[in-house]
């Protein structure tokens, strides 16, 4: 069957309903869309995990800052379409804001300590705005699976912990980082970037991984790693304004001063009009 296009609520709760009464399970893939391999590798994943796949487009509006890119966030509605008919989507739902939040909503779904470290430290109330709209989006699809991609780790670490302490019946699947040959994570903000920039964007990850080499050769001290990726990137990267740079627990997200468990080193760096976003597993 072809891929429906719904844009109201109620029709993909319809939808949903009638799949689960089939027997069918679902598995759903949050996306902003202007689509990249990324949001690929997750649709293709979704679709190994369930008999239904739905896709969401939604640029979020709550998630952006009064100063951030809500209103020039790219979009391409058709190819994304085509795009996610390619991937085996059997539903894309594209709402408008109105039909998610009524004029009068005044609910929110937060997380607030894990909320307000790393972006949420620039970005006070994106994590609010992320964790409020996929509790809609669970709710309204009853997807037994959600597909999120590794590039966001706050975000999915987030959103584990929110569907754990609100017993959320959904399953959390996370999908590795999709990176462009030279190593830059693949952002739909990429195209922000003008060609200098993104000539010297690749010495993000590159960074990244010279902290997870020196993990291997036995280094667990987090102050170290940073100062030497920080030293590193101080040649590589004169077109980056750190926003951040931690070394995580990769669960909880709260700063190691050592490597024992689990661990994430994760940045954030601003060039020109972009702010790029990158982590590594350390271990
Ligand atoms: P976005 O449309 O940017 O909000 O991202 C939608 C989903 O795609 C999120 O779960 C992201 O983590 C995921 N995603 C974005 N970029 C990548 C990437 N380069 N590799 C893997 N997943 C990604």
């Amino acid at each position: 069957m072809d891929m429906q296009i719904l844009s109201s609520a109620q029709a993909l709760a319809d939808c949903c309903r009638s799949w689960h009464k089939e027997g069918k399970t679902i598995a759903l893939v949050p996306t902003m869309g202007y689509y990249h391999e990324g949001h690929m590798s997750l649709m293709d994943k979704a679709r190994t995990l369930a008999d239904k796949v739905v896709v969401s487009l939604f640029v979020n509006p709550t998630q952006f800052g009064p100063n951030e890119d809500y209103a020039s966030y790219p979009r391409d509605m058709e190819r994304d379409a085509a795009i996610a008919r390619e991937h085996g989507a059997d539903l894309l739902f594209t709402p408008t804001p109105d039909e998610l939040y009524a004029p009068d909503a005044g609910t929110w779904v937060e997380v607030p300590e894990m909320g307000q470290l790393l972006c949420g430290i620039s970005r006070p109330i994106h994590f609010r705005g992320v964790c409020t709209v996929c509790t809609k989006l669970f709710l309204l699809s009853q997807a037994d699976y959600a597909v999120f991609g590794n590039k966001d780790w706050q975000q999915q670490a987030i959103i584990r912990r929110m569907v754990r302490d609100l017993f959320i019946p959904i399953a959390i699947v996370g999908v590795p980082i999709a990176r462009a040959e030279d190593g830059l994570a693949l952002s739909s903000r990429n195209v922000y970037l003008t060609e200098e920039e993104r000539a010297q964007a690749p010495e993000i990850h590159k960074g990244l991984v010279y902290a997870k080499t020196m993990v291997e050769h036995g280094e667990i001290r987090a102050n170290v790693l940073k100062e030497a990726v920080l030293r590193r990137w101080a040649s590589t990267l004169p077109l980056g304004r750190l926003d951040y740079l931690q070394v995580i627990d990769s669960a909880s997200l709260s700063q190691v001063e050592e490597i024992t468990g689990p661990a994430t080193m994760a940045c954030a760096i601003k060039m020109g009009k972009a702010r790029l976003i990158d982590n590594i597993q350390l271990n």
